[in-house]
């Protein structure tokens, strides 16, 4: 894998990613699909809590809006990979390719262990792994994938068969994949910004990149300071578990999302003198592609902030939340509204 002489970041990493001048990240392939870079026990910690708080499983409904976000992306792709696919003689190089690039951006330490691709019934793939980073997440990705790529519906199954070490399975059904109801992506804003991040002068990319280690070998990315692995995703695969849980489980469901987000946050996961420190956190959110942070008001009784081109507003939500009950010691309110031009208000008091 190539790496860029001065800072040492994956040249594939810094290539089909850019980080634009409003707070965004999209792919440079396809810049309407916007990206973040997000620390990984983040995503788990929030489910975890939501589960915590609601009380029951939620793990079905996170492979199942993940399963259709992923088969929705795999499709709007394919014209070029159907073409490809034709040209294989296998699916075993595709198959290679998307393993590779899990480990690039985080997803773990993920290999083809067997697989049977006949047409018929019995077809399989069978996915070997470590260090994933968020296993009910990572199923809807494969069996996603593996729905977009045969036609036919799939079903997942995955086991812990040595500690640590995952066996994921797809396997085929002589079922077409019915054209279930669609998500609706939501749709960004995309303000113009005057966000400058320091880059690096060779290959271009964040300057900040150069603080954490693409463990490739491992499927990991580690902050070198704190040891907090990252991840490369879409938020919109997030949005989606998101708008999936509402509608199953109800209204009060954005709030559940806040107060998970809230209660990780106030584990002491970040650093407070960062996110208090209004340049600092402009950078934190723009390098994670979470927004462009404008304004920020901090005093004694309340915190605000104002965020254009926001996504995952619900999590910026809870953040702003913990942080403010971390920093002044004592419980309080949130409260939040996105405007018609789509930009973020927040209010902790
Ligand atoms: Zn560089």
């Amino acid at each position: 894998m190539k790496r860029c002489s001065a800072c040492g970041v994956p040249r594939k990493i810094t290539s089909t990613h850019r980080w634009l001048d409003n707070g965004t990240m999209v792919e440079t392939n396809n810049p309407d699909h916007r990206m973040i870079f997000i620390e990984s026990d983040n995503i788990g910690g929030v489910f975890t809590r939501i589960e915590e708080i609601l009380g029951l499983p939620i793990e079905h409904l996170v492979i199942e809006s993940q399963r259709r976000m992923t088969y929705d992306y795999v499709r709007s792709l394919m014209p070029s990979m159907v073409l490809k696919l034709f040209r294989m003689t296998s699916i075993r190089p595709l198959a290679k390719s998307v393993t590779e690039l899990g480990r690039l951006v985080g997803l773990g330490d993920v290999e083809l262990l067997s697989m049977r691709i006949k047409g018929d019934e019995g077809d399989y793939v069978k996915l070997g792994g470590r260090n994933l980073f968020y296993i009910p997440a990572y199923c809807g990705m494969v069996v996603g994938s593996m729905e977009a790529l045969s036609g036919q519906e799939c079903s997942i199954s995955y086991e812990e068969t040595s500690p640590g070490y995952y066996e994921v399975t797809t396997s085929v059904t002589t079922h077409p994949v019915e054209l279930k109801e669609r998500f609706k992506p939501r749709e960004y804003s995309r303000k113009e910004g005057d966000l400058r991040l320091p880059r690096c002068s060779r290959c271009g990319g964040p300057s900040a990149l150069a603080g954490y280690d693409f463990l490739y070998d491992e499927g990991i990315i580690l902050h070198r300071a704190n040891a907090r692995r990252m991840l490369f995703d879409g938020p919109a695969e997030f949005e989606a578990i998101f708008s999936e849980l509402e509608k199953e489980l109800g209204e009060d469901i954005p709030q559940v999302i806040i107060e998970a987000q809230k209660l990780f946050v106030k584990s002491g996961f970040y650093d407070l003198g960062e996110i208090m420190d209004t340049d600092a956190f402009r950078e934190h959110l723009a390098l994670r592609g979470l927004g462009n942070l404008r304004d920020m008001e901090y005093g004694e009784d309340h915190l605000r902030l104002r965020i254009e081109n926001p996504c995952l507003h619900l999590l910026l939500a809870g953040l702003a939340q913990g942080v403010f009950e971390l920093a002044s010691d004592r419980e309080a309110r949130v409260a939040w509204e996105l405007a018609g031009d789509g930009d973020l208000t927040v209010e902790a008091s």
